[in-house]
């Protein structure tokens, strides 16, 4: 999976880890700075260099959800309440959001970067990696990259709507190099700077290890960054208790792994839940759909998986996550099967420590994928199953039934006129329905960008 690593036993990760020839630079990661409230000063002129906060209701009594970096020096971050806000500032601005402005704006800015830069993928509305060329693996090359993308945005977008830009080999190391100054950051983390340059770094800080994870690490006596760094791949994922801790594990030192169609090493979807969808059998429900979406992808690739993980992120904080293994299968019903096990195992466990805690969102993967004929090409996949069990092959049969069913559905709606998600709405089971963010209801933070007509709800 990690498309710079050497072949399994060719070399240990401590060789891995001691060189950093085999680790350029490769992505760059943008983090737009108060992103919501750039977008009221570019909006609003009048309010560039002002004390801004963006609120999710026209209302006194409710709290920022963005703060502009003129409101900082006041003590005014995201979650302080507006009544707070104006004793400390009088002159600040109070702008109540609006989702649908930030998203075109979003793509407004995507589309800039873009005549830069390739795009890799959208972490949220004000987050995005791209990918930086062979000849940008060169550090003077890839900084005068990420300032003609800076001047881009700067001369194209808007002034107002600032970044901090991280360049390094993962995405993982791109995104914690943005992290490290802001506003308007450009910072460069190359192999060989690590893990000195993070060494600071709280643990918390660090993408991909949560509240469940960091007690975990605590238990395991990892305190601090260097230790983190010094674990070996197996503890990683001992310590994650899923295949992930080796994914982050190979991010944090420096190695990307490679999702394209033709070599997946997993395929899967997550889901932020909205206010009406945070109960255990609502979020079962998301859980499941985009479990049946996994598949039915899995299956248009032609390929196996052989495990699937399983990830619920819980309000107001903490998380929950888990992986099972089974032979390799295309067969939604030993995938539903499978999710229902683990969903079963994370209500007792959660029953047992106390009250339901809130959902705030669902994450499902497939992995250990594999083709017929083929090695597993998912290379951190140490189930290692040996060969196809084609026992599901009916039941698979059936499944790709229905997904031609469902493909033929789609394009007969859509050439009636009706939109891909009109169409998808019509089909979808009737359980699954109404899983579109709700505009009112919708939470800030999204782990993703919406589209444009998931506002219209
Ligand atoms: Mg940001």
């Amino acid at each position: 999976m990690p498309s710079a690593a050497p072949a399994p036993g060719k070399s240990s990760p401590d060789d891995l880890a001691a060189s950093g020839a085999d680790r350029p630079l490769a992505y760059l990661f943008l983090d737009f700075n108060a992103y919501f409230a750039s977008v009221e000063q570019h909006d609003h002129p009048e309010l560039m260099g002002r004390p801004v906060i963006v609120t999710p209701l026209n209302s006194e009594y409710t709290s920022a959800i963005a703060a502009s970096y003129e409101a900082r020096p006041y003590g005014i971050k995201r979650g302080t309440r507006v009544r707070d806000a104006r004793e400390m500032c009088p002159d600040i601005a109070v702008m109540p959001a609006r989702h649908d402005r930030y998203v075109a704006v979003h793509k407004l800015l995507m589309k800039e970067i873009e005549r830069h830069i390739p795009l890799e993928k959208v972490y949220s509305i004000d987050e995005a990696a791209f990918r930086l060329s062979r000849s940008e693996h060169d550090p003077a090359r890839a900084v005068a990259t990420a300032r003609r993308v800076k001047q881009g945005i700067a001369e194209n977008v808007g002034p107002a709507l600032r970044a901090s830009v991280g360049l390094a080999p993962s995405r993982l190391l791109a995104k914690l190099a943005a992290e490290r100054v802001k506003p308007d950051g450009l910072t460069v983390i190359e192999a060989k700077d690590l893990p000195h340059k993070l060494a600071d770094m709280t643990l918390t800080d660090i993408p991909g290890v949560g509240a469940g994870v960091a007690k975990r690490l605590e238990k395991a006596g990892v305190d601090n960054f260097l230790k983190l760094w010094n674990l070996q791949p197996k503890q990683a994922r001992a310590i994650w208790g899923s295949v992930m801790g080796e994914r982050f594990w190979y991010g944090l030192h420096g190695f990307e792994t490679v999702e394209e169609p033709t070599k997946k090493s997993m395929i899967g979807h997550s889901r932020v839940l909205t206010r009406e969808h945070e109960t255990p059998d609502k979020a079962r429900i998301v859980a499941r759909a985009l479990l049946l979406k996994a598949a039915s992808r899995l299956r248009h690739y032609g390929l196996f998986a052989s495990s699937l993980s399983f990830s619920a992120r819980l309000r107001p904080e903490g998380g929950w996550e888990t992986a099972r293994r089974f032979s390799h299968s295309q067969d939604s019903f030993l995938f539903l099967k499978t999710l229902d096990e683990m969903w079963e195992v994370f209500l007792t466990r959660q029953r047992r420590e106390g009250p339901m805690p809130r959902i705030g969102g669902v994450t499902v993967y497939l992995h250990g994928l594999s083709k017929p004929g083929e090695t597993a090409l998912d290379q951190l996949d140490l189930f290692a199953e040996p060969a196809h069990a084609q026992t599901d092959s009916r039941r698979a049969d059936l499944w790709k039934a229905v997904d031609a069913v469902n493909a033929d559905l789609d394009a007969k709606f859509r050439r009636l006129g009706a939109s891909s998600g009109e169409a998808k709405r019509y089909i979808s089971l009737a359980s699954q329905s109404g899983l579109a963010l709700n505009y009112l209801g919708a939470k800030i933070a999204f782990s993703r960008v919406p589209e444009e007509a998931e506002f219209l709800y």
